[in-house]
């Protein structure tokens, strides 16, 4: 069943939905294009009224909207109500910056004057991944929505109660029927809505794969598409770096979402001087985490989000391990019913292991050992991806200079790679293109038109 609801720490099925039929799909077409041309011409205050009221009712009930989030993929629950939280951030943050960011544009030419204005494209479509299940979907619907456009989304099939709340949440907030829609359909029909001559820009989150086949049909009907993909962040730690702090951070960056997030920390490259020590307490603070039910706060190890994932990972650790890599701790799935997974550390990966170009995804850290940063540059930069990073030293001039190195879109000094309203997010390589948050998020499907006044 593509759209169903089931709890992976115990594998209860919560609810099932049909996939909309063609008919319905065209309809909620036809509904999205004759909203956008009422919407686009709503002021930036009347728009901002409504995606503020939204993101007021999510930090009201933030409760309420994380509940589905662990239910459904299993998030622990407090990681949920900060991912509740983060959302509305994000729609606050566009309610108040987007009329600024979208000003036009004032044109020095030679002669006479110009100017740049930013108008919106029309229907938007996002296919959106199921491991933050209200983020993309806050990060993709607010920002279009402020510049004018309106935007369809079909959601991950795993979870399909947050992607409906979060429909509800924008007629609730006094958003035209239209503005927002949440699809349930099938990848044929993702097709079909490429296709559609109605919807004027593609954006995906997602795996490769996904991508290949979402921007394929996006650039053959030459609409402007984004892509946010998968990564392996390396997290670098040079000999001067605080130990005991970076070890912190590398269980966060690690283990936040079990793992399951595109900037998580995934290769951890360390200098020789600190290996052995990183190595053992990164170690001792994994075999403190407790599996457990991610509805209680004393849990701190979730299920991953379906029992399918699981057996991706241990398929990937599996090989991994076959073709000569070591595995220092974990590598099993955690004996207890759910989608539990060991912590699990990998080393002696070298570049012909399938691993050293895979991203795994949940609570699998692969774990690498160099003389000096210069190797650590060159191991960061042999990936396909080129996502996220980060460097942990005492001296930020010396992180700053070896961040300008490493080939991603983000790199970060003494913390993993994380995000927020204003920092803009994305990748290059097989990480993706575009950018999504900040002023940055915001230009990608807007018309910058030039208006020109003769001499
Ligand atoms: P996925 O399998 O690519 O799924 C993402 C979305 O694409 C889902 O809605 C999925 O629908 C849909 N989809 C998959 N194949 C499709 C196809 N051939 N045609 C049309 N739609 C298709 O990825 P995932 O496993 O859910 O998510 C994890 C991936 O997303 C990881 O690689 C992760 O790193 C990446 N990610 C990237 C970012 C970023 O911002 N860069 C953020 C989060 C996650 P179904 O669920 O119905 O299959």
């Amino acid at each position: 069943m593509p759209y169903q609801s089931t709890n992976p720490y115990n594998g209860e099925i919560l609810m099932t939905f049909n996939e909309s039929s063609d008919e319905q799909l065209d309809r909620a077409i036809a509904t999205a294009e004759t909203c956008f041309q009422v919407w686009r011409g709503r002021s930036f205050s009347e728009r901002a009224a409504i995606v503020a009221k939204a993101a007021a009712i999510m930090r009201a009930r933030v409760d309420e909207f994380a509940r589905p989030v662990t239910l459904e993929m299993g998030k622990l629950f407090r990681e949920a109500r900060g991912e509740v939280l983060l959302s509305a951030d994000i729609m606050e943050y566009y309610a108040k910056n987007a009329e600024r960011f979208l000003a036009p544009l004032q044109l020095k030419p030679d002669t006479g004057k110009a100017e740049i204005e930013s108008s919106p494209l029309g229907v938007l479509f996002g296919v959106e991944p199921w491991n933050f299940p209200y983020y993309q979907l806050a990060r993709f619907a607010a920002p279009n929505l402020m510049a004018g456009n309106v935007v369809m989304v079909k959601h991950a099939g795993c979870v399909p109660q947050c992607a409906l709340a979060f429909e509800k949440l924008w007629l609730e907030a006094g958003a035209p029927a239209g503005a927002y829609t949440n699809l349930q359909i099938s990848y044929d029909q993702v097709n079909r809505v490429i296709d559609d001559p109605r919807i004027k820009g593609v954006a995906l989150t997602g795996g490769v794969e996904a991508a290949r086949s979402v921007a394929g049909r996006a650039g053959q009907n030459l609409k402007k598409s984004t892509m946010e993909l998968g990564g392996s962040d390396a997290f670098i730690v040079l000999e001067d770096a605080d130990l005991d702090k970076t070890v912190q951070w590398a269980v966060w960056g690690k283990m936040n979402n079990t793992g399951q997030g595109c900037v998580a920390a995934k290769r951890f490259i360390v200098v020789e001087e600190l290996a052995d020590s990183f190595l053992a307490k990164f170690q001792t603070a994994l075999e403190a985490l407790i599996p457990g039910d991610p509805m209680h706060e004393a849990t701190t190890l979730g299920p991953l989000s379906t029992g399918a994932a699981l057996v991706k990972l241990l398929d990937q650790v599996e090989r991994a391990v076959a073709q000569g890599a070591t595995l220092v701790m974990g590598g099993s799935r955690i004996d207890r019913p759910g989608a539990f997974m060991q912590p699990t550390i990998l080393t002696d990966i070298t570049p012909e292991n399938p691993a050293f170009r895979e991203e795994f995804f949940g609570p699998v850290a692969l774990f690498f050992r160099v003389k000096n940063e210069n190797e650590a540059v060159l191991l960061a930069n042999q990936s396909d991806f080129g996502l996220g990073g980060s460097v942990f030293t005492a001296d930020v001039a010396r992180g700053k200079r070896l961040a300008s190195r490493i080939d991603t879109g983000m790199m970060f000094i003494n913390a993993p790679t994380w995000t927020a309203p204003d920092l803009p997010f994305g990748g290059i390589k097989n990480s993706g293109y575009g950018r999504e948050l900040a002023s940055q998020g915001i230009q990608e499907f807007v018309n910058k038109k030039l208006v020109r006044i003769a001499p």
